[in-house]
């Protein structure tokens, strides 16, 4: 089967590789759609922390099952699935709270796994998660990244009417404003340095889209502040953004120290939180979204492209000459 293979960091190619044979409790998938995400760019580059080369990218990933390995019924041949792709160890002191997501046991694809940017892929039967009928391929293959945008939405306990600001429109931040939109969020404040992010934000349901390098951010305005990017200052625009008692939710990784005046979170109460990945529960909640109609993924979607076009793309990316939310592979 063909995959695309991070043979060192920046050179990619599709490469002939052997088809995978479900094992026990697995199932054989043929993909369909795999999105491009910001951990592939790391890995990329090289500067994944566990993801090496050489490794087949990609962990978003819808399509349908083919085959069935010893003891699977179900989900049925021909089903259309996508997959929630980490498989947790189920008895680490973690994973007994339901918290699959701080696994210290997991494996996930490109570590422990294949990766996804494939003609085929193996998963057990127990991390695969029906799509509806109306969901195109492409759709179901963003419900991964949108189960980590409801972790950190959720993470953050908004309710209807309250003021939210979004720092970061990226293609996590973006699902954060998406998801609290859908909310019922009261002002929904994003920033970005990128126009086209902005404008996005905007078609998405924010209020305010500024770029906060020409832009006074509100004091003391917010209930929930979710910090989707690793911009400078960053964390000292967070809180001031906050009123007393508001959440700071942090799912960004940084690249460099951030400065914070903890006097602040001390005297008005503010509680701040991580957010990693996701466990069942908000990947459940992030398909239900999307089976249910209730949120239409296709307007995330802003290039599409066949596997062999991927060397050629994941190099535009890394040169920022894609100017988009997501881009997925269609693999027929
Ligand atoms: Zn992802
Ligand atoms: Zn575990």
């Amino acid at each position: 089967m063909k995959a695309l293979m991070l043979t060192e960091p920046m050179k990619t190619e599709v490469q002939d590789v052997p088809k995978p044979v479900p094992g026990p409790g697995e199932v054989l998938i043929k993909v369909k759609s795999g999105g491009i995400c910001g951990s592939d760019m790391h890995t990329y580059r090289g500067h994944h922390p566990y993801r090496k080369p050489p490794v087949i990218l990609g962990h978003e990933v819808s399509g349908e099952v083919i085959a069935h390995g010893p003891g699977v019924t179900s989900p049925a041949i021909g089903a259309r699935v996508v997959v929630e792709p980490h498989i947790v160890c189920g008895t680490c002191e973690w994973c007994r709270q339901g918290l699959v997501n701080l696994c210290v046991n997991k494996r996930v694809p490109g570590v422990g796994w294949q990766g996804t940017f494939a003609e085929y892929l193996t998963a057990p039967a127990s991390v695969c998660h029906l799509l509806a009928d109306h969901v195109g391929w492409a759709e179901g293959s963003t419900i991964e990244p949108l189960a980590v945008s409801q972790r950190v939405y959720s993470r953050g306990q908004a309710k209807p009417g309250e003021h939210i600001a979004v720092l970061g429109q990226g293609s996590i931040g973006i699902l954060v404003t998406l998801l609290a939109a859908h909310g019922k969020a009261g002002r929904l404040f994003v920033t970005d340095v990128m126009p086209y992010n902005l404008e996005a934000a905007k078609r998405l349901g924010a209020t305010d889209a500024v770029d906060p390098r020409n832009a006074e951010l509100p004091a003391g305005e917010f209930d929930v502040v979710y910090v989707c990017t690793d911009g400078p200052e960053v964390m000292e625009q967070a809180v001031r953004l906050c009123k007393k008692r508001a959440r700071i939710v942090v799912v960004s990784l940084f690249s460099r120290p951030q400065s914070v005046d903890f006097n602040n979170l001390v005297t008005r109460e503010i509680t701040m939180t991580g957010s990693q990945t996701y466990t069942r529960e908000d990947f459940v909640a992030a398909a239900n979204l999307v089976n249910s109609g209730e949120l239409d993924m296709s307007q995330i979607i802003t290039a599409r492209i066949k596997l062999a076009d991927l060397p050629g793309m994941l190099a535009d990316i890394d040169q920022r000459k894609v100017v988009g939310i997501k881009t997925v592979i269609d693999f027929d």
